[in-house]
């Protein structure tokens, strides 16, 4: 019989939806004593995250120093006959619902594997001919593989806004962002991973070996295992790019155009635009700041008297300066609805342009802004239900109730550029719009913007509009097993398959 150091933790938990005090022991593997902390500090940092409104105590924290310090938690818990406990990976906490936590369980500090570990978790290999790759521990910050891999001309293809999250903190749910259209989600630009699994097994998986595992931890939620390492496509990149926003009164024209940009191909990519997303302006004081000083009056005043007024961001890379412009031109001759005379460009590299939420919140930090409550709701909006969403959403719901500093963002891509087999869910037509509703608050006045967001969900409710949430987090298992529709049954199979007792992700409540 193994021996094992009894951690007795006594402790209260406070979540949102009541409090209680709870006592109770775990035991954990000896030989990561050294590794596993429950001191007040650990357990506080692993019982937050970027959203600021669920506070779940673990028992412990562990910070591993290698892959295997995490086989040996998760298989310690698995082979128990008394005690399992949950296990958690925390990349860099920028959930907003918890989903990284474990009440009572043991939360896996995952940057720990780059504080402690020994050497580099970024290799690049490959070659022209057969294509460039990184090998990535999933602990690994997408900033830090960027500024990788651009020390030789090279840098992952797919991304997401902001990028100070971990690599397998964004695998686990899709990875978008204004590329998504062209090159797909996060998850469709990867080749190989590493995973411990729910029986602390350490597996490789590809869509040719082990594929079942492959798919399923693939916007997965962090359901069947522990992302340790992953092979991501990387391509030779360009220098510099040029970016766009460009100002609508109209959703219909808006949104014609955005299609018409996401819908251009070309052999060699020449013609197509690289990046393409949209926002809302509704607040003559927010989000200006693109814009040149001399014109945000005239913006102001449009936005007085629309209400609301659309941006389309589009970004092109380049090297060579005199042939981008011709591109742009090329790619600009269909646009017809936007406002004439309101078009915007800069002219950045192409780190600043990936990196550019990173500016934001050097400021928001500076103000106090950041780490605050962010009650966001992120939705995949169908195609078919763009005009309703825009009237009883953008116009009704937003507008006439003042949401009108909110952050939102509204912007196109293809389902045939995600793979049906992996995990990740998304609406069941063509052309989907993911929808952010990406909110800071107060600490004492959260809940305003989350009923804002509950009204959301029962307007499409209502109005039939199939929309499918995107980093969601559901109240119950019902309202789980809808979201998963037709793929239920095969993430349930999967569960029971590389996590039969039900240890791993249990902030994101669906087994658990
Ligand atoms: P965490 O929040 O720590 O974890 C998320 C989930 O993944 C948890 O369930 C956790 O247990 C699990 N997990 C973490 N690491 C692993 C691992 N190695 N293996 C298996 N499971 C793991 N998302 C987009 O798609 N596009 C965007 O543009 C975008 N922009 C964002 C901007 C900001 C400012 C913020 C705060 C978030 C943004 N997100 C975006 C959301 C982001 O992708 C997710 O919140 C992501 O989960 C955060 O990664 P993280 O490393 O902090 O993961």
């Amino acid at each position: 019989m193994a021996i094992s150091i009894q951690i007795f933790i006594y402790f209260i938990i406070f979540s949102i939806t009541g409090y209680g005090i709870s006592t109770w022991a775990i035991s954990l593997p000896p030989q990561l004593s050294g590794r596993i902390h429950s001191d007040p500090d650990a357990i506080k940092a692993a019982s937050t995250d970027y959203g600021h409104i669920i506070s779940v105590n673990p028992a412990a924290v562990l910070s591993p120093s290698s892959v295997d310090d995490i086989k040996t938690l998760i298989s310690f818990s698995f082979k128990s006959n008394s005690t399992p406990y949950t296990v958690a990976a925390k990349g860099n906490t920028h959930s907003t619902w918890g989903q990284a936590m474990a009440a009572s369980g043991v939360v896996v500090d995952m940057l720990s594997l780059e504080k402690n570990g020994n050497g580099s978790r970024i290799i690049v290999s490959g070659n022209k001919g057969s294509g460039f790759y990184a090998d990535v521990g999933g602990e690994q910050l997408w900033i830090d593989l960027l500024n990788e891999t651009l020390k030789q001309g090279l840098s992952p293809v797919s991304w997401t806004d902001y990028l100070y999250l971990t690599v397998g903190g964004t695998l686990s749910n899709a990875g978008i962002s204004g590329q998504t259209h062209r090159r797909g989600p996060q998850i469709a630009n990867v080749k190989e991973l590493d995973v411990v699994t729910g029986k602390g097994d350490l597996v490789t998986c590809s869509p040719r070996q082990n594929s079942e595992l492959f798919f399923a931890v693939l916007g997965g939620l962090g359901q069947f295992g522990i992302i340790t390492r992953a092979r991501i496509v990387l391509e030779p990149t360009k220098k510099r790019v040029r970016w766009l926003r460009i100002l609508y009164n109209d959703f219909a024209a808006f949104s014609t155009d955005q299609e018409s940009l996401i819908a251009m191909t070309g052999a060699s990519y020449q013609n197509v635009p690289d990046y393409v997303e949209g926002q809302l302006l509704m607040d003559p004081n927010t989000n200006l700041d693109f814009f040149p000083p001399s014109d945000r009056p005239k913006i102001i005043s449009l936005i007085k008297q629309y209400g609301i007024i659309y941006f389309i961001e589009v970004a092109k890379y380049y090297d060579d300066s005199s042939n981008v412009d011709k591109d742009l031109k090329c790619l600009f001759k269909n646009l017809n609805g936007f406002i004439p005379g309101f078009m915007y460009e800069a002219d950045v590299t192409y780190l600043d342009f990936l990196n550019r939420v990173h500016r934001d919140e050097l400021v928001l930090r500076e103000k106090g802004l950041w780490e605050i409550p962010h009650p966001w709701l992120n939705l995949f909006v169908p195609k078919s239900g763009i005009f309703d969403f825009n009237n009883g959403v953008f116009k009704d719901i937003l507008l006439k109730n003042n949401f009108t500093s909110s952050l939102v963002l509204f912007y196109p891509m293809f389902r045939n550029k995600w793979d049906d087999r992996m995990s990740a869910v998304i609406p069941d037509e063509d052309v989907f719009y993911p929808a952010g509703f990406l909110d800071s608050s107060g600490f004492d006045n959260w809940q305003v913007f989350d009923n804002k967001n509950k009204e959301i969900l029962q307007f499409c409710a209502r109005t039939g509009i199939k929309i499918k949430q995107y980093l969601g987090h559901h109240g119950s298992k019902e309202e789980w097993i809808d979201h998963f529709g037709s793929k239920w049954n095969t993430f349930k199979q999967r569960k029971a398959q590389f996590d039969p007792k039900m240890l791993l992700s249990p902030g994101q409540k669906i087994f658990n």
